[in-house]
């Protein structure tokens, strides 16, 4: 873990809870990185208003409990839930309930639906590892290769292998967000990590945002459209319920709602700010859930992965046998094909996860009885999934935007620090972030 975010989580502890009592703030999103950074300020005396567009907080961390056990709509595991990642100490204080997942137990099927044996496993692993590797040894930095262009540059013959582009998509697409097209070979591996294997929370993941919640003024329904900020007069943040005037505004809406320019802001953002808006990557993942009467599938098995046309069609597979009594598979597209499926009605989208099924489980398949789907490219407040770093990009496109501007507005989320981009961890961290900077300058 980089020294300066353990610096960050663990130096905060309320130094002096009245130092900024006549200090407003307007927190725009509730999200993790919101919450976080309204929760401190709030601690430390200040009044702050929590604007919300939608009709819940939380943001990209929601659970839907309709279908019995958690279905997690954006974050679904705590990434590497060592003591000092922030996301598991905030959840070891709601008593959370885990279940480490085990990526080793997993079986693959190839593009006809037979398992690949374990030799073609060990040679498909190799092969990514192996491209993974040879960026690691030979990239600079400033490379302006995508990952795509780098496996073809490296082995060409790996484009043509369905077995090695399902790695790539499984693993690195549904990672990173983004297609290997589109991801910087150089920068889009080299991020950071707490330890641990993956868990995820049985007893709901956004359960965690409750203590930050408490006692906070949350506006619900309240869209941004305006922000206006001065060094010298404060920000005015008008929303379609009313304007709010406050000394600082920290912005948390996703990377897509700043790329679609759907809140405005004056003066306009500096150039340094626009231009890695415009530039960073910003893909999506989709998820679906789909319930059975009885599973048709091997119960002892966690995942599932299966080789599919296009890349990233409903390629990797949870089963949620493995840590409930709910027949559920969850299925994921990544990559472009998550642009793909976003778009697509619930039913579409079940009858094209259904083919996919059908290639390795034929006739067994049968009509699901409840479906979850996520449309997260289309959902107008978020407009994507998570941030990657595409050709061209550095490492300072993300962490620079979450430098002050104007002293008055403060951008935080998850698309604002590289070393940890697209976890509930990196967006939570911003958010101290962005409310230790109103701390120094006020306290
Ligand atoms: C499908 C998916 C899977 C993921 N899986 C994982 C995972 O397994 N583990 C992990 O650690 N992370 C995962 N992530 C990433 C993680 O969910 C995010 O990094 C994190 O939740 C982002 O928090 P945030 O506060 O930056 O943004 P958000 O949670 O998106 O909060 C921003 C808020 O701003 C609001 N908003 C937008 N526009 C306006 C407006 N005009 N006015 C007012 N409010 C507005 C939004 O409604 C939202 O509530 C996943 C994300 C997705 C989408």
């Amino acid at each position: 873990m980089a020294s300066s975010a353990v610096a960050l989580v663990s130096k905060f502890g309320i130094k002096n809870a009245r130092a900024l009592e006549n200090v407003s703030v307007v927190v725009v999103g509730a999200g993790i990185a919101g919450l976080g950074a309204a929760s401190m300020l709030r601690k430390h005396g200040a009044t702050v208003t929590v604007l919300e567009a939608k009709d819940h907080t939380g943001g990209r961390l929601l659970t839907d409990w309709s279908m019995g056990p958690p279905f997690e709509v954006g974050a679904g595991w705590i990434h590497g839930p060592s003591s000092d990642n922030p996301t598991k100490q905030l959840a070891d204080a709601v008593n959370a309930q885990y279940v480490v997942t085990d990526d080793e137990n997993a079986v693959f099927y190839d593009l006809n639906g037979y398992e690949y044996d374990e030799d073609e496993v060990e040679r498909i692993v190799d092969a990514w590892e192996g491209v993974l590797e040879h960026i690691d040894n030979t990239y600079e930095v400033n490379d302006p290769r995508s990952l795509l262009q780098a496996i073809k540059d490296y082995r060409p013959a790996y484009l043509d292998d369905p077995g090695i582009m399902w790695v790539f998509s499984a693993f690195t697409e549904f990672s990173k967000g983004g297609a290997i097209e589109k991801l910087s070979a150089p920068l889009f591996n080299w991020d950071e990590a707490f330890d641990g294997a993956d868990v995820v929370v049985t007893s709901g993941y956004d359960e965690i945002l409750k203590p930050l919640k408490e006692g906070l003024d949350i506006r619900l329904s309240h869209a941004v459209s305006d922000i206006k900020y001065s060094a010298e007069d404060g920000v005015v943040i008008r929303t379609d319920k009313g304007a709010f005037e406050a000394d600082y505004c920290i912005c948390t809406v996703p990377l897509g709602v700043l790329k679609a320019g759907n809140i405005t802001f004056t003066p306009e953002l500096p150039g340094d700010y626009r231009e890695p808006i415009a530039k960073l990557g910003f893909g999506s993942v989709t998820k679906l859930a789909l319930k059975f009467e009885e599973p048709f599938w091997d119960i002892e098995t966690q995942y599932f992965g299966i080789t599919t046309e296009p890349k990233g069609r409903w390629n990797y597979w949870l089963s949620y046998r493995t840590f409930s009594d709910e027949n559920i598979l969850l299925g994921l597209s990544v990559g472009d094909y998550a642009l793909v499926a976003d778009r697509m009605s619930d039913a579409e989208m079940v009858e094209d996860a259904l083919e996919v099924l059908r290639t390795v489980w034929e006739d067994d398949v049968t009509e699901p009885v409840e479906v979850l789907a996520t449309h997260w490219a289309t959902d107008p407040y978020t407009l994507g999934a998570y941030a990657f770093p595409q050709p061209g990009n550095r490492k300072s496109d993300f962490d620079g935007l979450g430098e002050p501007i104007a002293d008055r507005l403060i951008f935080a989320g998850e698309h604002t620090i590289f070393d940890y981009a697209g976890t509930t961890h990196g967006a939570y961290m911003t958010g101290l972030r962005a409310a230790e900077y109103i701390i120094d300058e006020e306290g």
